[in-house]
């Protein structure tokens, strides 16, 4: 009797700890699915990486990485060098990702900026929300960094820092060099030579024509008008290899 009560007790005791672990398990897993779907990415592995792909049929809000659906822009994405206004590498990796409504409008500026014999070079794209609190840490000043508790539209993927230079990848001059704060820098300064004038009227008035409005004191900022309701994300992208 002693050893058929110890074979019960431990015949129990097997089945209670493996339906707990089990239980466990699929707890984690509901967990990490809620988390997958907080944003959706879609990642080209650049290894696979044969043609550019086509935005249709992804929805609006998807992530994506502008670099797999045009071969027309240039890159120089400060924030994953120390050669910016932090003096800080807040990216593991050079990325621009940005939501596919972004992309879109994006993609369409650019033709025509090609047309007239420019492309887009961006500096910035969409900026996960550590990274903001990460700048935040760095600069804890509103008139230079956005408050990450509120968020900034790069955030949400739907702004970007950009430029433009020649098809042969000469910049042209925009009066200051990107994230220089002052006066130089605004919109509303006219006390600066027409030329730069001029490349400033041509970036402004063509982004605008595709969806963006800018913000009066950084003149390489550009936002979509559809993203202020967007929501802040966080996911970070992976540094593949080439
Ligand atoms: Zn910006």
């Amino acid at each position: 009797m002693k050893v058929e009560r110890y074979l019960g007790c431990l015949l129990f005791f097997l089945i209670v700890g493996c339906n707990e672990h089990k239980t466990k398990k699929v707890n984690t897993e509901s967990v990490n699915s809620q988390l997958e779907i907080k944003d959706t990415v879609v990642v080209v592995k650049k290894k696979q990486f044969k043609a550019l792909k086509s935005l249709a049929g992804y929805a609006d809000t998807t992530f994506v990485r502008l670099a797999d659906y045009s071969a027309g822009f240039a890159y120089d994405m400060r924030y994953a060098t120390e050669n910016n206004f932090l003096k800080s590498k807040v990216y593991d990796c050079a990325e621009c990702y940005t939501r596919v409504k972004t992309a879109k409008a994006l993609i369409a500026a650019n033709t025509e900026f090609i047309q007239k014999g420019y492309k887009i070079k961006f500096y910035d794209c969409y900026r996960p929300n550590s990274v903001q609190y990460k700048m935040w840490e760095i600069v804890p000043n509103p008139q230079y960094v956005a408050n990450p508790v509120k968020g900034s539209i790069h955030n949400k993927g739907g702004a970007v820092d950009i430029t433009l230079v020649t098809l042969d990848g000469v910049e042209l001059d925009m009066g200051t060099d990107f994230d220089f704060f002052g006066k130089r820098a605004y919109h509303d300064n006219m006390d600066l030579p027409q030329q730069i004038l001029d490349n400033r009227k041509v970036l402004k008035e063509t982004m605008e024509k595709h969806g963006f409005w800018s913000i009066r004191t950084e003149w390489w900022h550009y936002n979509l008008a559809t993203a202020s309701n967007d929501r802040i994300a966080n996911f970070k992208w992976d540094c593949l290899d080439e």
